[in-house]
């Protein structure tokens, strides 16, 4: 029978003249797919979703190389986190490969646990303390400090000044182009000193790996009628030819408000891939060199993976000013800058701006993840 449209029925034609998306969301990395995932799921909107990469995942992209080996185009990431809403959530996508990540560091000739703790104290000088005596080894050492204001105050009022030399202050010099003087305490505080023997590089509740990589994960949370997902393009090349009704804004603030209070420092990476033809290239998931060369550490994925293969792929990652925006720099005349964009931000009807660069903060995975779903409580109350 053929279909009769009467005047008050939508057709085929009025659906695509009236068809608005409720929401235009820029970025497909974690901000922007958590709440992409939320609304069309949970609160039954209509997403289009926009990168200008030709993938989804953002930073966290992961793909098998030429050699059929899983690596994280990005540099290597792994999850942590405290949060059990945030581990639960993702859960909803993924299974887990339980994985505790451990790091080790060159210096002195020697490879040695970083964070540093009882063994890297003993293996660095010949020695056979205790957690006590190590303990007071650290007091002997320490430059007591009043106020604890930079990364250098971080870690030369706990350990002192030689140890802050061979492990902090060159990796810190190459990876932000600033002294530990220079950045905010927050930087080095992320990776702590221990006087006792363990030697994982997090300790949150939840430590894993999405078992089938993290695209696949992100596959899963944006496989949703409601939600379209358009690559390789610039939300600005589209704004005006296709309707939708508010914005989600998960790039650089800066680049959002065309640089009107200056350009907001975010700091680069070059990553050099290589495939080696032997199954172990090196004796730990990522190795740290704080002082011999250019870059700051190689990472070797198959330990983060658990892939078995008879080849191995690492990444090298040397640290630049240009390039595409990966960190935030924390300092407080970054921080002035960021808080005019965000007045700019917080007067703006209908734009949410959400993310590691359109909230410049330094933020993990579970901390953007964190954010996103406390961003879209507040847009499900609205709507
Ligand atoms: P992004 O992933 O940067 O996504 C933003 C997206 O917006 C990008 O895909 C970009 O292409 C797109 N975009 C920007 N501008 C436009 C535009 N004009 N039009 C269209 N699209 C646009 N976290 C951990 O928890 N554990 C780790 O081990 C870890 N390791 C890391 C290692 C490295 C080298 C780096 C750089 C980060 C690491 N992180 C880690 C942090 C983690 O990558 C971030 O917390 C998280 O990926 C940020 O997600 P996001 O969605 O806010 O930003
Ligand atoms: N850091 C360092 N030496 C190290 C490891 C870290 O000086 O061996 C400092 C450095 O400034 C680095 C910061 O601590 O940028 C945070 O380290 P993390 O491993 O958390 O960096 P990310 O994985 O985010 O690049």
């Amino acid at each position: 029978m053929e279909p009769n449209y009467s005047s008050t029925t939508v057709t085929p034609d009025t659906f695509e003249r009236d068809f608005v998306f409720d929401y235009l969301i820029v970025g497909a990395g974690f901000s922007g797919s958590v709440i992409a995932e939320r609304l069309a799921s949970h609160s039954g909107k209509k997403v289009l979703i926009v990168d200008k990469r030709n993938h989804i995942g953002g930073n966290t992209y992961d793909h098998y190389n030429e050699h059929g080996i899983l690596i994280h185009k990005y540099g290597p990431h792994i999850f942590h986190t405290n949060s059990r809403e945030v581990f639960e959530y993702l859960s909803c996508f993924t299974q887990w490969r339980t994985y505790e990540h451990r790091v080790l560091t060159s210096v002195d000739g020697q490879l040695v646990p970083i964070p540093i703790n009882l063994d890297t104290i003993n293996k660095l000088y010949g020695m056979n303390l205790n957690s006590f005596e190590v303990e007071e080894f650290f007091k002997s050492l320490a430059e007591p400090k009043e106020y604890i204001r930079t990364s250098e105050d971080v870690v030369v009022s706990k350990v002192g000044r030689d140890l802050y030399e061979k492990f902090f202050r060159g990796y810190t010099r190459k990876q932000w182009g600033l002294d530990p003087s220079e950045l905010d305490k927050s930087v080095i505080a992320r990776v702590p000193t221990r006087t006792n023997r363990d030697n994982r590089y997090f300790t949150d509740t939840y430590q894993a790996m999405p078992l089938h990589g993290f695209t696949r994960m992100f596959e899963k949370m944006l496989a949703h009628p409601y939600i379209k997902v358009m690559l390789n393009t610039d939300y600005r090349e589209i704004l005006r030819a296709i309707p939708y009704r508010e914005i989600v804004y998960t790039g650089p603030i800066d680049e959002f408000f065309n640089y009107r209070h200056g350009i907001l420092p975010y700091r680069s990476l070059d990553f050099q891939h290589e495939t080696h033809d032997t199954p172990v290239f090196q004796s730990a998931p990522v190795i740290n060199y704080p002082n011999e060369h250019l870059y700051t550490r190689v990472t070797e994925f198959k330990y983060l993976t658990g892939q078995e293969h008879t080849k191995t792929s690492i990444v090298y990652e040397f640290p630049k000013a240009e390039g595409d925006p990966y960190y935030p720099v924390p300092r407080s005349d970054n921080n002035e800058i960021y808080k005019q964009y965000k007045a700019l931000a917080d007067a703006m009807l209908g734009v949410y701006f959400v993310g590691r660069l359109a909230t410049y903060k330094y933020y993990n995975m579970d901390q953007c993840i964190a954010q996103a779903l406390s961003v879209y409580g507040k847009i499900a109350l609205k709507v």
